[in-house]
């Protein structure tokens, strides 16, 4: 028997293998730090707990609408309207298993086998395998470390042809930790428009944003906002990415689409985490201003060891949790019998020898790179650098 096409283009997951590389260690005892998280080390804060345990007990334990409750797509239409000063009605919302599967619904709603989807580089390494399942074609926006990774009108206006249908943003951005300024989202909705085509804002990280200003794609104009999907959910922002809760909010057109597909797909998303959402969303600020402050410390501590090593360079990130770290100038280095040859060869060493978890760049489109991610203890982050620095000197 042979597996689709469709399926033999988009190859093993590597993310699962090292997931199941870690389950190996732990197994066997071998003490790993893992700086590869794309998740917060917190737990859920509690109330969000008691609220689940609250709908179990009260019998929210059935299928909702495939959109979700009408109480959490209000609950978002305020947070929308509140946060991001956009107006939705619950009708252009639709609540789906994180950010992901909102992602991947918007996808298939918009495009047509062939047509092409504009993504930055370096990416979150999900998109270009998502519009391919979709049968798209992912079509790469190259960006440069000199100029932040912040991308240029100029490189996306090469890119455009007739069979452009979409562009997909990142907004606090994974990997790079960038935040793009209002300018730039306003100077490429406004290339969206003139070249009519839809926007997915994926703004997953927006209350990690440290530096500048988050501003939401949609807060731009009018136009924008009737051309641009804008996903996002509670994983990141309430430590909450085993709940599976994100959402999306467009043109009701596009929205009832992605409802078709996921009605055929997956139907509603779990009734308990629904009903945590909503006390989520409704509740205080004050756990994710916590963590966020933390994590803030976090970076300005690792940004400053990062800084002291002499052969590494990184472009300081304003958001997120991880910095994009170049290392290309260890590349043609060897310790024993083993040489670096490229960024999978550099995390396989920092494996090996220091028992430290990175992520290869070759994931994210930036083969010179590794991403680190500091969602880690701070006594975790200092033993790490500690040992990172100490390991360095043995490549020759
Ligand atoms: N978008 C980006 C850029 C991400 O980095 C991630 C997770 O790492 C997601 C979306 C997925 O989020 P969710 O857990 O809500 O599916």
């Amino acid at each position: 028997m042979e597996i689709s096409e469709r399926f033999k283009k988009i190859g093993v997951n590597n993310k699962a293998a090292v997931r199941s590389q870690m389950e190996y260690f732990k197994r066997i005892g071998r003490k790993i730090i893992s700086l590869n998280m794309g998740e917060a080390d917190f737990d859920t804060p509690d109330y969000i707990i008691e609220s689940a345990i609250e709908a179990m007990k009260t019998g929210c334990t059935r299928y909702t609408s495939v959109e979700g409750i009408l109480e959490l797509r209000q609950a978002l239409c305020k947070k929308l309207l509140d946060e991001n000063h956009v107006s939705y009605l619950p009708d252009e919302i639709i609540v789906c298993a994180g950010a992901k599967q909102a992602i991947s619904n918007a996808l298939f709603a918009l495009c047509d086998e062939g047509d092409e989807v504009l993504i930055p580089t370096p990416c979150w390494d999900s998109y270009p395998q998502m519009v391919k399942l979709a049968q798209a074609k992912p079509v790469f926006v190259e960006t440069q470390a000199k100029d932040a990774f912040i991308p240029s009108l100029s490189e996306f206006k090469k890119k455009i042809t007739t069979r452009t249908k979409c562009i997909i943003l990142n907004n606090p951005h994974n990997p790079t930790g960038c935040v793009y300024s209002r300018d730039l989202l306003e100077a490429i909705g406004n290339l969206a428009c003139e070249h009519d085509l839809y926007i997915i804002s994926d703004e997953i990280y927006e209350y990690l944003t440290y530096e500048g200003e988050f501003v939401s794609m949609t807060s731009i104009s009018d136009e924008i906002k009737n051309r641009t999907i804008t996903v996002n959910g509670l994983s990141k922002s309430f430590a909450m990415t085993g709940w599976r809760v994100g959402y999306a909010a467009g043109a009701k057109q596009i929205i009832d689409a992605m409802k078709i597909f996921q009605g055929y797909t997956t139907s509603n998303v779990n009734s308990i985490s629904q009903r945590a959402a909503i006390a989520a969303l409704s509740g205080s600020r004050e756990d994710v201003s916590k963590m966020v402050k933390e994590f803030d410390l976090r970076r300005e501590f690792i940004t400053k060891k990062l800084s002291d090593m002499k052969q590494i360079n990184f472009v300081c990130p304003q958001g997120t949790f991880y910095v994009l770290v170049n290392i290309s100038s260890y590349f043609g280095l060897s310790y024993k019998d083993k040489k670096i040859e490229n960024a999978n060869d550099f995390a396989a060493f920092m494996l090996e020898q220091a028992n430290i978890l990175l992520s290869s760049g070759e994931l994210y489109h930036a083969p010179d790179y590794v991403r680190i991610s500091y969602s880690n203890s701070m006594e975790n982050l200092t033993l790490a650098m500690e040992k990172m620095n100490e390991v360095l000197s043995l490549l020759k």
